[in-house]
């Protein structure tokens, strides 16, 4: 696996990328950070997130704003309806603008995936979040990507691995040829959980995967979670290959200035935006 691999682009509003995808000048790709946009307050200022409690025109001009760093049009993006559930929804050309311009008119779904539409680009796909992984997976044989939101939920339910089961099912992708990145998100050092979430843990996975992933923490009932370390696990269970596995290593709450953190702001916040698209 690859570490500290993004780099923030010199716009007003930035966007964090990865490395290993920007191999693929196809690809549409990045994830907002805290700066250049409107909102103000515990949403200061680019906040991507309509239920958080912003004022939705501050949200509406925002997707507005980082659209334009991105190159591309709100009415292209398509949102999830993150529930911290394993759902994933083919997403087709029909979807663009839900979430954003348009109401989503599906619930439960924490990870999308489209292939590049005979005519046209492909839909935007958009995953919130605040200290969770947005997770990028490309397949150049097929034109196909996916992004998820994996949180401890997620992520011990192995929603990555649903999302490439949904690509072979729809695209024929096969984990070998795909490009996997894991975005800004919460550190092992930042992420301490109870025995709850540890239990969880030691249920799905075995005790060799388990020394990268669970580590005891400061005090008695504590425990570190390495979230990265679970999802390439995880993937590369399925047949990604760990060369084509990059985590690009920003953590939300180390650098809760640039990044919305939810532990940081013990949930007052405003939300990041993930995006992957074809042109
Ligand atoms: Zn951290």
């Amino acid at each position: 696996m690859n570490t500290s691999a993004y780099f923030l682009t010199e716009q007003d509003a930035p966007l964090v990328k990865s490395t290993l995808l920007s191999g693929f000048p196809e690809l549409i790709q990045g994830t907002s950070t805290r700066k250049g946009g409107v909102s103000t307050g515990i949403h200061e200022s680019m906040n991507l997130g309509f239920n958080n409690g912003d004022i939705p025109e501050n949200v509406s001009k925002n997707y507005e704003i980082i659209c334009r760093s991105l190159g591309i049009k709100p009415s292209q993006i398509v949102t999830a309806k993150q529930t911290h559930k394993t759902n994933v929804r083919i997403v087709t050309q029909r979807d663009s603008g839900k979430g954003v311009v348009l109401p989503v008119n599906y619930d439960d779904i924490d990870a999308l995936v489209t292939n590049k539409p005979t005519y046209g680009p492909s839909p935007v796909l958009c995953i919130l979040t605040a200290d969770c992984l947005p997770v990028f997976v490309y397949d150049p044989k097929h034109m196909a990507i996916g992004l998820a939101h994996s949180g401890w939920r997620g992520t011990v339910n192995r929603i990555v691995p649903k999302m490439l089961e949904k690509m072979e099912q729809a695209y024929e992708t096969d984990p070998n040829d795909v490009y996997l990145s894991i975005g800004p998100s919460i550190c092992k050092k930042c992420y301490e959980v109870g025995d709850d979430v540890a239990e969880e843990f030691k249920k799905a996975f075995n005790r060799t995967e388990l020394r990268d992933i669970l580590f005891e923490g400061d005090t008695k009932g504590k425990y570190r979670l390495n979230l990265a370390a679970a999802v390439t696990v995880s993937a590369a269970g399925c047949g990604v290959l760990p060369e084509n596995i990059e985590n690009q290593g920003l953590c939300t709450a180390c650098n809760s200035k640039l990044l919305f953190s939810h532990r940081i702001t013990m949930g007052k916040r405003g939300t990041l935006a993930s995006f992957l698209g074809i042109r």
